[in-house]
């Protein structure tokens, strides 16, 4: 972890943290693990009066207060706010700048966010501009007086480039703008933004966090509560992207075994990458833990492994590539990341027309079965 000084207080281990963040027992019953609470209104007095701490299910919610508790104190902030999908969370993030704000984003960015950036960002008073963003020139050259918050995503989807956060960081503040940080491939298991410098992480809780492919959330963690937690706390009660409980829940639970999950993908990952790198039928393997690649040294300082998820190039194009993909066994075709399962997709196809994503790209989302299993498996794709 990134901690320092107090490394030897448990609650700074996340392995420790993330099994007990939130996990009171039930003081109704006595429950270990906590209940689900479906309700969605609780008692008032009979005039209003707050009686329990919560009052509607758009406003809060047991199981949710209990989750972002948790995330909080994962990524280290002052405040986390949970969201039905990943991108409730950016959408409600970017609907936080104020009228006439600018944008700095990346161009490898979750094509999700580029193209709700092209879609929305002119309706809610924002200008945009994509730049390399671990390219601190070009962010330079991007940044305006009124570029109020610039996006990061590091490792990006799907090309994994490393952005080095601290020095981002202050060269976005020393322009008075802020730094976002979408950390969804790393986790704060690997990767700790706000310890080096960034203002807000932005997590899809449907990969690493979930775990299972099985629940849909987004997060916002804040390095400081103010401004942001209040504002946007206020644009989910009158916006609506509020999570159910049981999505709440599902993620919460997903945090228990986080820590071991991400460390078994990293290390899977790693083995595919180094059996895959050099391989005649593969032109390119992206993957940070790979001596060659060119973010590997800021990833070796601002990571404590390099994540489960690994972008081959084939030798060839488009139909080479997805020839590759109709022959792995243990890889299902399919979107999404961060599950148990291994999945293999051809990014371009699903990215759409436009897409920056080379066609011969497979992007691989290394799940835990034998890391021997997933290497035999390729080798018989690339037709050893
Ligand atoms: C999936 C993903 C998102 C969007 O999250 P959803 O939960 O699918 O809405 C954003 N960023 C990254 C890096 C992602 O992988």
């Amino acid at each position: 972890m990134q901690s320092t000084e107090k490394e030897t207080d448990p609650t700074d281990r996340l392995e420790t943290l993330l099994i007990h963040a939130g996990a009171e027992v039930d003081p109704a019953t006595g429950a270990v693990t906590p209940p689900i609470h479906l309700a969605t209104t609780y008692q008032h007095g009979p005039g209003g009066e707050d009686l329990h701490g919560f009052e509607y299910i758009r406003e809060g919610h047991p199981t949710q207060t209990r989750l972002e508790t948790a995330l909080a104190a994962a990524d280290g902030g002052e405040a986390a706010l949970f969201f039905s999908s990943g991108l409730a969370a950016v959408a409600s993030m970017l609907q936080a700048l104020p009228e006439g704000s600018h944008l700095v984003f990346p161009k490898d960015v979750y094509h999700g966010v580029r193209k709700m950036v092209q879609r929305f960002g002119s309706r809610w008073g924002l200008t945009a501009t994509a730049a390399d963003v671990s390219d601190l020139a070009a962010v330079r050259a991007a940044l305006r007086p009124e570029t109020r918050l610039v996006w990061a995503e590091t490792p990006s989807n799907p090309q994994l480039r490393i952005t080095e956060i601290a020095a981002l960081a202050e060269l976005v503040h020393g322009h008075g703008a802020e730094l976002l940080v979408d950390g969804t491939f790393a986790t704060p298991i690997l990767q700790r933004p706000l310890d080096l410098g960034a203002d807000v992480v932005m997590h899809s809780a449907t990969k690493y966090m979930g775990g299972h492919s099985d629940v849909l959330g987004g997060a916002l963690i804040f390095r400081k509560a103010a401004p942001w937690h209040p504002e946007i706390l206020e644009s989910r009660h009158l916006l609506g992207p509020a999570a159910s409980p049981f999505n709440a829940w599902l993620v919460l639970r997903g945090l228990r075994s986080m820590a071991c999950r991400v460390e078994r993908h990293a290390a899977n990952a790693l083995a595919l990458a180094e059996a895959l790198h050099g391989h005649p039928k593969v032109e390119t393997v992206y993957y940070p833990g790979l001596p060659g690649h060119p973010g590997h040294e800021i990833a070796r300082k601002q990571m404590k492994a390099f994540g489960g998820m690994v972008s081959v190039l084939v030798r060839g194009g488009r139909e080479e590539a997805v020839e590759v993909a109709s022959r792995l066994r243990l890889f299902t075709n399919a979107t999404s990341l961060g599950g148990v399962e291994s999945l293999v997709e051809h990014r371009a196809s699903i990215e759409g027309p436009g897409t920056p994503t080379p066609q011969n790209l497979l992007r691989l989302s290394v799940g835990l079965e034998h890391a021997d299993d997933l290497i035999a498996d390729w080798k018989q794709a690339l037709g050893e």
